[in-house]
C-alpha cells in the first residue's frame, strides 16, 4: 500500500519544472522562492495528466491569481518582509545604546540565515560580504544602509532603484506633498 502511495505521487511530480521553480534544499520545489505564476504552471502540469473527471476539473481551473488565504509566494513574502524591515528602521532610535545595536546586528544575521526563501537569504548574505555590513549606529544610517539592500534586490531583479534620499518618507512620516 504504502509502495502504491509512492509510485502515485511520483507520477504526480513533473518531470521538467517550469522556468522559475526554485527547489528547496531537500531538492522539493520551493514555495518561498517561487512566483505564483511558475508554482500555478507547475500544479497545471502536474493536473494535466488527469485520470479522473475531478482532476480535469482542477485542471481547467487553474487561478490566475493567489488567493489571499494562501501560503504565500516569493513575491508576498518579499513584500511583507520588506514592510517589517523598513518600518524596523523607522521605529529604530535616534541614538541606540550599544546594545540596540549589537542586538540589531543579531537580528540581521540571523534573519540572514532563516529567511525561507534561501536563495534569496543566500544573495543577501553575500550581499552583506561584500562590503555591506549594516550600519546600525543611528536610524538614519540603518533606514538608508536597508534601502539600499533592498535596492540590490531591485537591481537583481531588473527593478529600477529607489531614492534612498526618500526612505524616510516611504517609511515614516509620509510623502511631504
Ligand atoms: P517590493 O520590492 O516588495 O517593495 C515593496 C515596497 O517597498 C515598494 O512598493 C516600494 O514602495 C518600497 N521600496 C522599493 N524599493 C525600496 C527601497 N530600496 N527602499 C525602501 N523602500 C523601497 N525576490 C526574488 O524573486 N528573488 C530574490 O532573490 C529575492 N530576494 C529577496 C531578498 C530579501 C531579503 C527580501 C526581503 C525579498 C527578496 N525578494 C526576492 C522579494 C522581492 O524583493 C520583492 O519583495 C518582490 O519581488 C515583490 O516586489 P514588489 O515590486 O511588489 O515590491
Amino acid at each position: 500500500e504504502a509502495q502504491k502511495k509512492e509510485r502515485q505521487e511520483d507520477d504526480r511530480t513533473p518531470k521538467q519544472l517550469p522556468k522559475g521553480v526554485v527547489l528547496g534544499p531537500d531538492g522539493k520545489p520551493c514555495r518561498s522562492c517561487t512566483s505564483f505564476a511558475a508554482w500555478a504552471s507547475m500544479t497545471k502540469q502536474q493536473d494535466q495528466r488527469p485520470t479522473t473527471t475531478f482532476s480535469k476539473q482542477i485542471a481547467s481551473t487553474t487561478p490566475t491569481a493567489p488567493r489571499p488565504d494562501c501560503p504565500p509566494d516569493v513575491d508576498q513574502l518579499g513584500r511583507s518582509t520588506w514592510t517589517l524591515l523598513h518600518t524596523m528602521t523607522a521605529n529604530y532610535p535616534e541614538r541606540p545604546s550599544p546594545t540596540q545595536q549589537s542586538e540589531t546586528r543579531q537580528f540581521l544575521s540571523l534573519f540572514g540565515k532563516m529567511y525561507p526563501c534561501w536563495v534569496c537569504a543566500d544573495d543577501f548574505r553575500a550581499w552583506v560580504k561584500e562590503g555591506n555590513e549594516p550600519r546600525v549606529s543611528n536610524r538614519e544610517e540603518f533606514g538608508r544602509w536597508m534601502c539600499e539592500a533592498h535596492n540590490a534586490v531591485n537591481v537583481k531583479l531588473g527593478k529600477s532603484s529607489f531614492d534612498c534620499n526618500r526612505w524616510e518618507e516611504r517609511w515614516r512620516t509620509g510623502w511631504k506633498d
